[in-house]
């Protein structure tokens, strides 16, 4: 039973939620739907602690999370957000089940295609704090880009004022376009979708290299898992 952590924002959640069914579906057929577990939190209060660096306070609740699926059944944990792997280590300290990091399953797809310099969209949270590029180019040995100012503030203001939101807005998607494109002049040879929400935003098509949806292949991730 897949465990997941949601309501970061259940915008994408609900992608999760879809995308782990799809490919039970694909796999088994019939009436297939996959055994899974959610506990969505309260997105606002999160935000909150977020935004006022108090993320202990916010690990206190995503740990209080992952225990209820665990106490519920789940076999394994998946956090529905690039962003709140901050506290992964914590989370995964504080459980018995396996937590299945985002960022070592978009990494193994990266290597797989053999591709060494990638461009990363997500939170300023993601974009600038090591550990998710810390452990992009430590474990990986990934080189990671991520767009100068104001860019950057740009990418992260699409996702609190829009994307969690669910507004999906063209100009918003025009602008990320370009920031993709500058990312590939300076050598991305693939470009990760480091923050749950981007999936709804862009998709191939909008960048001249292959895009890393953290969403799908997490999620895809979690059901190879749940097979194993
Ligand atoms: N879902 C987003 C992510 O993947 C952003 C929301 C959050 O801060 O959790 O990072």
């Amino acid at each position: 039973m897949i465990g997941l952590i949601g309501g970061m924002s259940w915008e994408s959640s609900a992608e999760y939620y879809r995308l782990i069914n799809e490919s039970v579906k694909r796999r088994l057929g019939g009436l297939h739907s996959a055994r899974s577990l959610m506990f969505s939190v309260d997105f606002a209060g999160i935000e909150e602690l977020q935004s006022s660096g108090r993320w202990e306070d916010a690990g206190d609740r995503l740990v209080d999370a992952a225990r209820r699926l665990e106490r519920g059944g789940a076999d394994l944990a998946v956090l529905c957000t690039n962003t709140m792997h901050r506290l992964a280590d914590r989370i995964e300290r504080e459980i018995e089940i396996p937590l299945l990091h985002i960022a070592d399953a978009t990494a193994v797809e990266i290597g797989a295609r053999g591709m060494r310099s990638v461009g990363l969209l997500g939170t300023r949270y993601t974009m600038e704090q090591d550990f998710y590029r810390g452990r992009l180019s430590h474990r990986h040995g990934l080189e990671v880009l991520v767009p100068d100012e104001p860019a950057r503030g740009l990418v992260h203001e699409v996702i609190y004022d829009e994307l969690v939101l669910g507004r999906v807005e063209d100009a918003s998607r025009t602008a990320y376009r370009e920031v993709m494109a500058g990312l590939v002049e300076r050598g991305a040879e693939g470009i990760i979708l480091g923050c749950t929400e981007i999936g709804l935003l862009v998709g191939e098509g909008d960048a001249t290299v292959p895009l890393f949806d953290t969403t799908r292949i997490h999620a895809e991730r979690a059901v190879d898992a749940a097979f194993a």
